[in-house]
């Protein structure tokens, strides 16, 4: 697949780099976040009249040919829609200049990466990961087992290996249980094996895209599936109860632009006083342009 970029023009002569936000990943952490950012800095423009609206720019900077390739294509246009409609820049620009874009604020959401202990455990790896057999078990380290992300546990049930999600994590570990007390008895283990529920994310206030159990999802419908599997996930009824209660909230009213000052626990006094951290810059690879549809064409989070 060629490489592209959902990028945007690189700010013009004099224009504040404060004011651009980049997130780097359209992945679902990457559209959730330049999502909810978009509709906060439009919910707080009406306290700073002197802002204008285009003065503020959320750029998603995505390798690949369109965003959220983990779900159908069509739910991935959708998602660029929306947030374009959001202010959120996801056309494709000709950065001939190899240029770069500059911006105070960097978003890096292009995934994690298995502890550097697991490099160090002399086990055998898959791009990073713990190889594991069909059931779990390390290949040649009688005892040890894999599992989540640190793991490739190929998946029986799609014949993939497992994506490095919670949904597939928690499928795994109850599985793995089982695998153990079998090898205690001296049973026959069970390969993994988990069909996906489906996948979610949210494009904003209200909005969202999701596939459950093979069925597209967008907009409302969506995103109130989204809150309510996310809620029903919490542990303890309290905790249920206190975010059901600020989600609710947050449904009906602007998102509050209140400072709160968390001081980390040793950071210190000079360290709290310290000036800003200098602008950053982040080189952009030059690419062709492309346009909406283009980047729409093409495409897959299990
Ligand atoms: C921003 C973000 C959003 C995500 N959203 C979703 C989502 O919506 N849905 C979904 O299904 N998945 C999501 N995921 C993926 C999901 O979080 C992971 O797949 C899941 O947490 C993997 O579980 P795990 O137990 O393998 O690893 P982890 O949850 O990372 O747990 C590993 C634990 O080991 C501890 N640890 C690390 N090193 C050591 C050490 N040397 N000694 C002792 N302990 C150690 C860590 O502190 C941690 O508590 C998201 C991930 C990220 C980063």
């Amino acid at each position: 697949m060629k490489p592209a970029s959902l990028d945007i023009p690189a700010p013009a002569a004099g224009e504040p780099a404060e004011r651009n936000i980049l997130v780097v990943g359209g992945g679902f952490s990457g559209v959730e976040v330049a999502g909810e950012l978009a509709d906060f800095l439009r919910g707080a423009l009406r306290y700073y009249p002197r802002v204008k609206p285009d003065e503020l720019r959320v750029t998603i900077l995505q390798d690949g040919t369109r965003l959220l390739p983990e779900l159908p294509e069509s739910l991935g246009r959708r998602a660029a829609r929306s947030l374009e409609r959001r202010g959120v820049d996801a056309e494709g620009v000709d950065l001939a200049d190899g240029g770069r874009l500059a911006a105070a604020t960097v978003i890096c959401t292009i995934g994690t990466r298995p502890h550097r202990l697991v490099e160090q455990l002399g086990v055998p790896l898959v791009r990073g990961r713990i190889d594991t057999q069909a059931d779990m078990a390390v290949p040649g380290l009688p005892g040890v087992w894999a599992l989540g992300d640190c793991a490739r546990v190929a998946n029986a049930a799609s014949g993939a290996d497992s994506p490095p999600t919670a949904q597939f994590a928690v499928a795994q570990a109850g599985q793995l249980a089982g695998n153990l007390a079998a090898a205690i008895a001296g049973q026959e283990t069970r390969p993994f094996a988990h069909v996906s529920k489906g996948m979610m994310a949210t494009v904003g206030h209200l909005n969202g895209v999701a596939q459950v159990f093979g069925l597209p999802l967008a907009g409302l419908p969506a995103w109130l599936l989204w809150r309510a599997y996310y809620l029903l996930r919490m542990p303890t009824l309290g905790r249920k109860l206190h975010i059901w209660a600020e989600w609710t909230w947050g449904m009906f009213f602007r998102a509050d632009i209140t400072h709160l000052r968390f001081t980390r626990s040793g950071e210190t006094e000079d360290e709290a006083a310290a000036p800003p951290p200098p602008l950053r810059e982040i080189p952009v690879r030059a690419e062709p342009a492309r346009t909406p549809q283009a980047l729409g064409a093409a495409g897959n989070r299990g």
